[in-house]
């Protein structure tokens, strides 16, 4: 691994055990933290898209860790509340992206336990197929391989074993993030292979019975993550509109409730997303900006941060996250309040 990479993400450990976090705490703690993850599951030991699932135990631990640090955990409506308030003490709020079957098999038992609210934001696509899933697509590509080549960017990833195969997942999703022209050379990949994104997507999916089981616990919030998850910073404006009211108007035919809030597909916001959420009537909309909640989030409801939560996480990672250690060193020690 490149050693600027290492540093930068060493930098917050280095930074908890050297000490310099807690006086970074005094600046870019707030008194809550919105947590990010997707799916949940027995055991991540053969997946390669690992960043995105946590296993149910590590979750329970983490839930423990932050019970006996004192965070409360609160639903989203509720901690959106706390912003308008003062001297309350800290807080936390869970969130599952995507709308995965286990968060109603694996991660609302660990929740239950916990009497922890927590909101899912579904992309509508997730259920009916619709979804553009390339990343299922693309793990089962590497999965399946043990070399794989993406002529039309000069790429090759040799991915023989489970860490060389993660390792490609990451780089290629990375990739993805910063040239445009990868997707088209990694759909090209996946249709060439005869993979069908689709049916993987579905077969991870909640499917309408089981997105009304999870809806009616009482610790759920069921939010609205668009009905493709496509990347609103390349779309039209009228598309992004579109996607955001068809999966909130979906996902409110299918649990018979309104649903208020929305999560940016890859976090991918900007002033022109976060004025079309408003102007759609959603309540809050959460984006993947690192960062702790504070008072003055109250003007930022539609770019709200979140922390991710990883199968790796430990009571130092949890520390650096709930003390906005992370949101010092992505923003250069900038503004402690994350917004657009
Ligand atoms: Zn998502």
């Amino acid at each position: 691994m490149d050693a600027r990479v290492i540093l930068k993400s060493s930098a917050p450990f280095i930074a908890h055990y050297s000490g310099i976090a807690r006086a970074l705490a005094f600046r870019y703690a707030g008194p809550g933290t919105i947590f990010l993850l997707h799916s949940v599951v027995d055991d991540i030991a053969h997946y390669i898209d690992k960043d995105l699932r946590c296993p149910a135990l590590v979750l329970e631990r983490i839930l423990g860790w932050l019970r006996d640090q004192g965070v409360e955990f609160v639903s989203l409506d509720e901690a959106v509340e706390r912003l308008g308030r003062s001297s309350l003490g800290k807080f936390c709020v869970f969130t599952f992206d995507d709308g995965y079957a286990d968060n109603l098999t694996h991660a609302l038992p660990v929740m239950e336990r916990f009497d922890a609210p927590f909101t899912v934001y579904v992309a509508t696509g997730m259920i009916n197929g619709e979804i553009d899933g390339w990343w299922f697509g693309l793990g089962e590509l590497i999965r399946t391989r043990e070399c794989l080549e993406l002529p039309e960017l000069g790429c090759r990833f040799d991915c023989p074993d489970l860490a060389r195969k993660r390792r490609t997942f990451v780089a290629i999703r990375t990739l993805i993030d910063t040239n445009s022209e990868a997707l088209a050379a990694v759909r090209t990949a996946i249709a060439v292979s005869g993979i069908d994104c689709h049916e993987l997507a579905r077969a991870e999916s909640l499917n309408p019975e089981q997105l009304r089981r999870l809806a009616a616990s009482p610790l759920v919030t069921i939010g609205a993550h668009s009905v493709r998850h496509i990347n609103f910073q390349r779309a039209p404006a009228a598309e992004v509109e579109r996607e955001m009211t068809t999966s909130r108007r979906v996902l409110q035919d299918i649990i018979g409730r309104e649903v208020k809030h929305f999560a940016y597909p890859f976090g991918a916001c900007g002033s022109r997303e976060a004025q079309i959420a408003h102007s759609a009537g959603f309540r809050t909309a959460v984006t993947t900006q690192r960062g702790a909640l504070f008072p003055e989030h109250v003007n930022h409801l539609y770019a709200l941060p979140r922390e991710p939560i990883y199968a790796k996480d430990n009571a130092s990672s949890l520390r650096c996250k709930i003390d906005g250690t992370y949101r010092a060193f992505h923003s250069r020690l900038g503004d402690p309040v994350a917004h657009m």
